[in-house]
């Protein structure tokens, strides 16, 4: 029996959608039913993000147009920070702009300096609808921001310029999983 008090032990690793498949640049829809199929999803999400070692993970990025992410992500003391948000709204993101490695599930093996706001507050729902609000900083912080741009149809490589963009899509396009990116693959 999976032990259904870790998050994602009850959930199915889903194929990770990858840098040029349309799914991960359509905006998503807002959740309106909290009900198994939510739950499951979150599962789902949970399951795939672990085994692909990330600390973050959208609903688009395995092809679910909904706006949902988890998160199991420390901030700059190494505090912990494990959670879902449903229909997240960044509220507040202000503080410094610092510019620091990220990294993304759906363009693995690359990583860019970032610039991103020091601090956030996303406010949202948990799957069984209960009202949250999720304060972050440092690289929780980012993360939050990262989470909050894949259900807009946005990446991170959308902040970088200049040269930063140039050697981040240049990877991308090199990299090994380039041809199996396109959809229906
Ligand atoms: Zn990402």
């Amino acid at each position: 029996m999976p032990d259904r008090t870790i998050p994602g032990s009850s959930g199915r690793i889903r194929r990770l959608r990858l840098l040029g498949d349309p799914a991960l640049t359509a905006p998503c829809r807002e959740v309106t039913a909290f009900d198994g199929e939510l739950a499951r999803l979150v599962e789902d999400l949970y399951a795939t993000m672990y085994a692909a070692h990330g600390v973050g993970l959208a609903a688009n990025q395995i092809g679910v147009p909904l706006r949902v992410f988890v998160y199991d992500c420390p901030d700059d003391e190494d505090r912990r920070h494990l959670g879902h948000l449903v229909n997240p709204r960044l509220v507040e993101t202000d503080g410094p702009v610092i510019r620091g490695p990220e990294g993304c599930l759906s363009l693995p093996g690359i990583e860019a300096g970032t610039p991103r706001h020091d601090h956030t507050v996303v406010t949202g729902f948990d799957v069984t609808g209960e009202p949250r609000t999720v304060t972050g900083t440092g690289f929780f912080a980012r993360c939050l921001q990262h989470e909050c741009d894949h259900l807009d149809g946005g990446l991170y490589v959308d902040h970088l310029t200049g040269l930063r963009r140039r050697r981040a899509l240049r990877a991308a396009a090199r990299a090994p999983w380039a041809a199996t990116a396109a959809p229906g693959r």
